[in-house]
């Protein structure tokens, strides 16, 4: 099925706070049939919003250059009533960050149910396709953050489907509190035994109730990856969270420093050295 991207005219028909600094948006589009497969994106254009209006004005002035869409990927799998979006706000650290968060902020705390939205989707490479539907019998979801949206999105479906297959998923979060869909995640686990195994990796809050509850310390690392992967040549990874940012990749090259690798850049280090073929590896980062 191949997926349309139309301008779009939806509705927020509803609006779920997941963590103290994430929503998800569930959109309606009345009679129309939204078409698309999971793990893909639609985009947000935020000169739309009446309170942004000067914010992109002065944005722009200052960057030198128009304030561009924002994509989100879809929180929800094609079997589900409405289409749906997790944003998480994006931080603001003045002695690091040389411009504030524009759109994230606004869909995450002031986008009520009612809200009119024109948006544009839905596209996005980052899908399970008919290589992996037969050749992969494991899936590696490792995602940071709010990287855990196209993944639990493709999660569902698979589940939803009937697939064989079975989902590792691997998901890092700085506190217990910052997990998004952690009950969602959860129910599926309890729901799919079989199918579905999850691993908290927890990174800045070591309690020891946290391993009863399934997590573990630390950041994921690669003897992790070869506990959980028995065989890596029928393993597919979809790898999505923090990357290096084109912002940085540019000031680094000026400046001729060198890069720290961040969540993405260690995750697929890792999942190649462990065998998982290259063309079984998807990644997506923000
Ligand atoms: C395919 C894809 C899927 C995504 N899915 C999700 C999702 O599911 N959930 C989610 O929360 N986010 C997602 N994102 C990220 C999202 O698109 C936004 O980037 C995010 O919400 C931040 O947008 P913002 O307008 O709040 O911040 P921005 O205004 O874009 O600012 C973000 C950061 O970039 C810096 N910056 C901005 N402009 C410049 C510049 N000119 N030079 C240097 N630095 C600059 C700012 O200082 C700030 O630190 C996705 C991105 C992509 C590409």
């Amino acid at each position: 099925m191949a997926a349309k991207i139309l301008e779009r005219e939806v509705i927020v028909v509803d609006a779920v706070r997941e963590t103290k600094d994430s929503t998800t948006l569930y959109l309606s589009e009345g009679d129309n049939q939204p078409e698309y497969k999971a793990g893909q994106f639609l985009t947000v254009d935020p000169h739309q919003f009446p309170a942004l209006e000067r914010w992109c004005l002065y944005l722009e002035k200052e960057k030198g250059r128009k304030e561009p869409v924002r994509a989100y990927s879809l929180a929800s799998a094609p079997h589900e009533e409405y289409v749906s979006f997790t944003v998480k706000e994006d931080p603001y650290y003045p002695d690091e960050d040389p411009y504030p968060p524009l759109l994230s902020p606004i869909l995450t705390f002031r986008t009520p149910v009612g809200t009119e939205l024109t948006i544009k989707g839905y596209t996005g490479s980052y899908t399970m396709n008919d290589e992996l539907e037969s050749n992969a019998e494991t899936i590696l979801h490792g995602c940071a953050g709010s990287g855990i949206v196209p993944n639990f999105a493709i999660i569902k479906d698979e589940l939803h489907n009937g697939s064989t297959k079975k989902h590792i998923l691997i998901f890092t979060n700085k506190t217990w509190n910052d997990i998004i869909y952690r009950d969602a995640l959860r129910a599926l686990e309890s729901k799919y035994p079989d199918k579905l195994t999850i691993i908290h990796m927890i990174t800045r809050e070591k309690k020891p109730e946290l391993e009863s509850m399934g997590a573990r310390w630390g950041r994921p690392t690669i003897e992790l990856l070869r506990e959980v992967i028995k065989d890596p040549s029928t393993t597919a990874a979809f790898i999505c969270g923090p990357g290096i940012s084109s912002y940085e990749k540019k000031e680094a090259k000026k400046k001729g420093l060198e890069l720290v690798p961040r969540f993405l850049e260690t995750m697929l280090q890792f999942v190649e050295e462990i065998g998982i073929p290259k063309e079984m590896i998807k990644k997506e980062t923000w």
